[in-house]
């Protein structure tokens, strides 16, 4: 299996990259954040508890996220590969699916970390809101806390990929096209 992580504040382009690798390498898409709106908007119990953390901007707890994220991962048989796309956000998460991982001798191969400035992401988010209809975009209070709580509580599972050689930082201004291109240039260079 080929794991990946695709890390980065909020509106660093990780959903658009994530779809555009996902085509080039085979992989499955999880992103935390997609599953959670499903279940919002399936009105499910989890979906419920997730929403009263995600419109203040604040992080689902630990414990529900790490069970939902096990559960998606076991949905697949023989899979070749995923690539985890807002997914850890805590060193807890991160211990988690090492663990997780192990435990079907797998582990996650890198960690590509988009960098975008933080005054970018804030007008990309207030653009990405006009379309998205995500309710934690529209408000900058909550784009705030968002950008607040990554910079103390996210930001940090960058070392813990650092300390295991396994970071890859990747410059996310620029077009699309080229991120996607530097990206792929990297995992190519993880693969061999
Ligand atoms: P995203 O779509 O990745 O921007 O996530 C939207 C929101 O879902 C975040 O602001 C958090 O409230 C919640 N969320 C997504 N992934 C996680 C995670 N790994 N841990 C905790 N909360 C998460």
């Amino acid at each position: 299996m080929l794991n990946l992580v695709l890390f980065g504040p909020p509106g660093a382009g990780k959903g658009t990259q994530s779809s555009n690798i996902i085509k080039e390498f085979g992989l499955i898409h999880l992103s935390t954040g997609d599953i959670f709106r499903a279940n919002i908007g399936n009105s499910t119990d989890l979906g419920k508890l997730a929403k009263s953390y995600i419109d203040k901007g604040q992080l689902v707890p630990d414990e529900v996220t790490i069970e939902m994220l096990k559960s998606e991962v076991n949905k697949f048989d023989d899979p070749k590969g995923f690539i985890f796309d807002g997914f850890p956000r805590t060193k807890v998460q991160a211990e988690a699916l090492d663990e997780f991982l192990a435990e079907k001798n797998s582990k996650i191969a890198g960690m590509i970390a988009l960098e975008v400035p933080e005054d970018e992401l804030k007008e990309r988010l207030r653009k990405r809101a006009i379309n998205s209809g995500r309710t934690d975009d529209a408000d900058p209070k909550i784009i705030a806390n968002r950008i607040d709580v990554y910079n103390k509580e996210t930001a940090p599972v960058k070392v813990f990929y650092k300390q295991q050689d396994k970071l890859h930082l990747i410059n996310g201004k620029g077009s699309i096209e080229e991120i996607t291109k530097a990206i792929v240039k990297t995992i190519n260079a993880i693969k061999d």
